[in-house]
């Protein structure tokens, strides 16, 4: 299993994260000093991850040191025995010299490093999270352990560490029952992390599709409110009974994780469906669905928002399309039961005019209509799937990123700051799913959000990504080339 051991200063957040990730409060074993401490190991989840981490976060207590001595101590700890390390900061706060002090030593080693900037739910952490990015560490996750916010970025960053632990403990136990040798295990073991480190988008620079990428199953979800088809569809797509289906909303089925094909293409179906036991009230149950649509978001790469074209998009609908995005998940809407409708022209109207008006940050999500029972357009909704799923991985290269931005510019610059042009000098794109990018802007600050949206519908027309979400950070103007 994972060991993760979470380090940082005092006062960061270490124990509250712990906290939450583990479901327990932070033991303090002795504190008297100059008694060995007894390292603490306590299992942790995260959605569907299951890790342990090592106690480091108590050890302030423990020492009558100096604070840089007990931080040397716990991150000694750390590197001795963790498989992954979390740094965490103080958002807040910015990089404080400690933190870069330890983040050179700990970039040193030969130990993949998570960081996360926390307390991000304060307005004043954002400029936390560009600055930290000077440690070298790699993209900084924006966390607050204490509301519960960032938590499916820390998942993301995570996740491949956690299976290529679980996947060399299983090498491991084979081996050891003569099955296979070690260095086999070993080998797709480094394969992992080298993946990951492309991944986390360490470094800067353009990065190339990766082939095993494409190769992994596509992570799908199907949600909706109940009765709208979802189950029919399941069906439909898997061309078997998997499911139960019937008229009747809340029945009780099985959660189910599908790994199935469609033309040539591995997907994972995820669903929650098993969450929907426990429904049996119809007021239990609404609430129950935007809870379980919600956890089968997490573990999705795209998500299918099943619709009744006989009924009005509601509340309900845009809460769960609108988390889809916030998630940046990749979001294909399926009005089903299209074989009922009478008025298609004006329901397709009003559709248009919803998304418009109440998901704005992401222009022309793709719309598919439908019908699971009588299996027509089945192809197109995969079609958008793939489609969809192909365009939330996409890369852009930095050299013709920057000469979009500089035309972006030159049409529209940004408007003064107290009589001084802002300006924007550089862009890339630090990582995909979902697409994400970095412009460098000299007071980052002052530049307004509708400056950023006009950036992002605009890389969203001109790079050809409609319906994926799009995400833009923006950061100081120091060029991230320059030797200092
Ligand atoms: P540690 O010394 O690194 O273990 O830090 P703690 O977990 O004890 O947290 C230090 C203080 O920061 C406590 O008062 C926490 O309530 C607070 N804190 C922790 N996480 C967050 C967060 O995400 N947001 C905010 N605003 N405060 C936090
Ligand atoms: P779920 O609760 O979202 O899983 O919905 P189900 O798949 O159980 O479907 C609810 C009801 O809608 C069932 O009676 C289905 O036969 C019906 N249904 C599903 N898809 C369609 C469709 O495309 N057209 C029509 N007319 N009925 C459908």
């Amino acid at each position: 299993m994972l060991r993760l051991a979470i380090i940082g200063r005092p006062n960061v957040g270490k124990s509250t994260l712990f906290n939450r990730l583990t479901g327990k409060k932070l033991a303090i074993v002795d504190d008297r000093p100059g008694i060995t401490r007894d390292w603490q190991r306590a299992k942790a989840t995260l959605y569907d991850l299951d890790f342990e981490i090592i106690d480091t976060a108590g050890l302030e207590e423990t020492f009558n040191d100096s604070i840089e001595g007990r931080m040397r101590q716990q991150t000694e700890h750390a590197l001795k025995n963790a498989d992954v390390i979390l740094m965490v900061i103080d958002g807040r706060d910015g990089v404080m010299p400690m933190d870069r002090h330890f983040a050179d030593w700990i970039r040193r080693q030969d130990v993949p490093v998570i960081l996360a900037a926390n307390k991000c739910d304060t307005k004043a952490a954002k400029s936390g999270i560009y600055e930290a990015f000077e440690l070298g560490l790699g993209e900084p996750i924006g966390l607050s352990a204490e509301h519960g916010l960032g938590f499916s970025d820390l998942h993301e960053a995570l996740e491949p560490h956690v299976r290529a632990a679980d996947e060399k403990a299983a090498a491991l136990a084979l081996k050891n029952e003569g099955f296979i040798n070690k260095d086999d295990a070993l080998e797709s073991d480094d394969e992992e992390f080298q993946n990951f480190d492309e991944d986390s988008g360490v470094g800067y620079g353009d990065l190339e599709e990766d082939p095993e990428e494409a190769e992994k199953p596509i992570k799908i979800a199907i949600v909706g409110r109940p009765n709208v088809g979802k189950s029919t569809l399941v069906n439909a797509l898997l061309g078997e009974q998997r499911m139960m289906t019937g008229p009747e909303a809340g029945i009780t089925r099985d959660a189910v994780s599908i790994p199935w094909e469609y033309d040539d293409r591995k997907l994972t179906l995820v669903d929650t469906a098993g969450m929907r036991k426990r429904a049996k009230v119809v007021d239990a149950m609404e609430r129950d669905m935007v809870g379980d649509a919600l956890r089968a978001i997490r573990l999705a790469q795209v998500v299918v928002l099943v619709l009744d074209s006989n009924q009005a998009l509601e509340r309900q609908d845009l809460t769960i399309a609108d988390h889809v995005i916030r998630e940046g998940r990749a979001l294909v809407i399926a009005m089903n039961k299209w074989d009922e409708v009478d008025d298609r022209q004006e329901i397709l109207d009003n559709l248009d005019y919803k998304l418009d008006t109440s998901l704005p940050q992401v222009k022309r999500i793709p719309v598919v209509t439908m019908s699971a029972l009588h299996k027509t357009r089945l192809d197109t909704l995969m079609r958008r799937v793939f489609d969809i799923y192909d365009l939330w991985n996409k890369r852009v290269p930095t050299a013709r990123l920057n000469r979009w931005l500089e035309m972006m510019v030159s049409h529209h610059p940004p408007p003064l700051t107290q009589g001084r042009p802002n300006k924007i000098r550089y862009m890339t794109q630090i990582k995909a799913r979902p697409p994400s990018f970095a412009v460098w802007v000299s007071r980052p600050k002052a530049l307004p959000e509708t400056y950023e949206k006009y950036l992002v519908n605009g890389l969203r027309d001109d790079f050809d990504m409609p319906g994926v979400p799009i995400r833009l950070s923006l950061r100081t103007t120091k060029n991230p080339y320059h030797k200092k």
